[in-house]
């Protein structure tokens, strides 16, 4: 063919090829061939054309060729296949020629519209793919079986930071090495190609940490074609930004734990620093009262239960540092609620007379008992009933009733006639630092004392619920199991507020405290209201030790933070020492958790006394300790818990 034939024959999409009849062999072929086929000029000179042309009718045809007949086909279709094993579907036209005294086949064949719209088809769809590929935020990356890389993104190649050389030359070892490099450890890029080589069929994850101080997550998943495994599809997720987010939310958690320790800290440390001169205030009122004259009595009263209310506040602002660390714990008895409905309402009588609202105690000689924490208890009704006043209207009403089914719960319920809430305030009353209503700003309060009163009722296995209308007032009512009787009647101290009671009479007690005015109120409390025949007192550790040595008392009562030692410290000494070991000895302190007491008790002290000083208490106390000396059998059950 001379060069203008072959010039005019590239000019053609159509398929032209000479092929010699006798050994079927491809003479020539035009360039469109090479260019649809994919095979080079000199691959295809020299194939068979039945390799091409390998339906089963064409390798009849061609044998049928060879042994001499021959006959043409006009626009007859057929399938070609391509160097790749793809294959074709053509219009072909098939021909004899005498070339000089040759004969050769000439064979002009058209790739057919249909199979051009699946050839179009599938380039659009690798467009597709690849324009996907590119939009994703993830680098990607497809390899075969081997590790040999089919394919990459963009992304891909910047989250490597690959250079435009190592992409263009595409040679899959400086890709690898150039990621390799950029690992932190060796290990960590071994183990990943290990893994992804024995995985197989299953999905691989692995955390990247790079030199840069980047950091990805590879996960990689195998992928199919025709039912056959073929490689694996990766993809690099840049993390580094939401690894710094999360170390930067952790160490906003960590320094939201350790103000929150802090706060707890300073909450314990104001409790302590607060009961003190409280109980200067509560242990001298209680003397005062019992002595004075009637008017000056009711002045102590004042003095008593201000110094109450204060103690009630103390102990809120401790509850919500306990609830807010998930501390609080409560310690279940039988307690009678006609006691905690009359404490609740000497309490608040003031508060309300001011007001001029009546309140209507329907619960006093109910008799009624209730399982619960007889502190907390008391911290609830009294939180619903100062809550019914100060919302309540002036001149109106608060009325403390309780009710208990056939087997059921008992029910407190503590109703006013004052401003109510609308249904919408209800759901938030509960909520920490949640006031509601429309004249809550001019009432003092915090919004504490409800979501603290509702946690401590679920703890004791109760519940608070509210009714109430607006301008019609609103009703609380506090569900808690209902019990028949009292576990522990408290031994009544004989002929308290007249006469001395009269089982220290031949006892001598040693007091430790570091406190003038502690010292000084224990020493009349013991003298003049319990009838000690002997007080002494000790400012320091030091001093108790050497005086429990040396005068051997009945009885020590020991304060637990004292300048020079502690509580602990002080028990430690007496129970190692022989002349001391048998004396039984109790704790009185300012503050305390209940693992502190707890610690304590085991340690030796029988028992553990929370200031400010209830007289009762400390009878209480102090006779079961002098029991337990005389009778050591008898183990002690009365003691005070936070
Ligand atoms: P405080 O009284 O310190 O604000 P509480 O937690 O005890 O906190 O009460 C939360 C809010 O619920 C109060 O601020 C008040 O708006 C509303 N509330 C509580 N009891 C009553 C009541 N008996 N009548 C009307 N509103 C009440």
């Amino acid at each position: 063919m001379t060069l203008s034939v072959e010039l005019l024959l590239s000019l053609s999409d159509e398929m032209l090829i000479l092929v010699d009849p006798r050994t079927l062999h491809i003479i020539q072929a035009s360039p469109s061939v090479t260019k649809w086929l994919q095979f080079s000029k000199n691959e295809i000179e020299g194939k068979l054309i039945t390799d091409i042309e390998c339906a089963l009718a064409d390798v009849f045809f061609w044998q049928s060729v060879q042994s001499g007949e021959f006959s043409a086909v006009v626009n007859g279709e057929g399938i070609y296949q391509d160097a790749n094993g793809g294959t074709l579907t053509v219009e072909k036209t098939v021909q004899q020629f005498e070339l000089g005294d040759k004969s050769v086949i000439g064979i002009r064949a058209r790739v057919s519209t249909e199979s051009k719209v699946i050839s179009d088809a599938l380039e659009q769809v690798t467009a597709s793919l690849q324009s996907t590929l590119e939009s994703t935020a993830d680098g990607i990356l497809v390899t075969d079986l081997q590790g040999r890389i089919i394919n990459l993104n963009r992304r891909f190649a910047h989250l490597w930071s690959l250079s435009d050389t190592i992409l263009a030359q595409r040679q899959d070892k400086r890709v690898y090495r150039a990621m390799a490099k950029q690992l932190f450890g060796p290990t960590t890029w071994r183990s990943l190609i290990e893994d992804v080589r024995q995985a197989r069929d299953a999905d691989t994850f692995h955390s990247l940490t790079l030199k840069s101080r980047r950091f990805l997550e590879s996960r990689s998943k195998p992928f199919v074609v025709r039912g056959q495994l073929s490689g694996r599809v990766f993809t690099f997720t840049d993390i580094t930004e939401r690894m710094r987010t999360q170390t930067e939310l952790q160490a906003a958690r960590d320094q939201a734990v350790a103000a929150s320790g802090a706060k707890t800290q300073f909450l314990n440390h104001m409790s302590h620093e607060l009961r003190t001169p409280l109980n200067a205030i509560i242990g001298f009122a209680q003397i005062i009262k019992d002595d004075a004259p009637a008017k000056q009595r009711e002045d102590a009263d004042h003095i008593l239960q201000a110094g109450w209310h204060l103690l009630a506040l103390v102990n809120e602002a401790l509850d919500l540092g306990k609830v807010e660390a998930g501390r609080m714990e409560v310690t279940m008895q039988n307690v009678c609620i006609d006691e905690i409905a009359s404490a609740c309402t000497s309490l608040t009588e003031q508060l309300a007379k001011k007001r001029g609202i009546r309140i209507w105690n329907n619960i006093t000689h109910t008799h009624q008992y209730v399982k619960g924490d007889p502190l907390r208890l008391r911290q609830i009704v009294l939180n619903l009933v100062s809550n019914a006043i100060k919302y309540g209207r002036d001149g109106g009403n608060v009325w403390l009733s309780s009710s208990h089914d056939e087997r059921g719960p008992t029910y407190i319920t503590i109703r006013d006639d004052g401003t109510g809430i609308s249904s919408e305030d209800q759901a938030k009353l509960f909520q920490e630092f949640s006031r509601v209503g429309e004249n809550q700003q001019h009432v003092e309060g915090t919004g504490i004392g409800l979501a603290v009163s509702q946690k401590m009722a679920l703890l004791m296995g109760g519940m608070i619920s509210v009714q109430s209308k607006v301008t019609e007032g609103s009703c609380f009512t506090l569900r808690l199991e209902h019990v028949e009787s009292p576990t522990n009647e408290s031994s009544p101290v004989s002929g308290m507020g007249t006469a001395p009671a009269t089982f220290l009479a031949d006892k001598t007690v040693l007091y430790i405290d570091d406190d003038d005015t502690n010292r000084a109120i224990f020493s009349i409390v013991l003298k003049k209201k319990l009838g000690a025949g002997k007080v002494i007192l000790a400012a320091s550790g030091k001093e108790g030790i050497e005086r429990a040595q040396t005068v051997q008392p009945d009885v020590i009562v020991s304060d637990m933070n004292l300048g020079d030692m502690t509580g602990m410290e002080i028990l430690v000494v007496l129970k190692a020492d022989p002349r001391t070991t048998h004396i039984p000895i109790m704790a009185f302190s300012g503050s305390g958790t209940r693992e502190e007491i707890e610690i304590a008790k085991k340690a030796g002290f029988l028992h553990y006394l929370m200031k400010p000083l209830q007289i009762q208490e400390l009878a209480d106390a102090l006779r079961a300790m002098i029991a337990h000396t005389e009778h050591p059998a008898i183990q002690p059950n009365t003691h005070k818990t936070l």
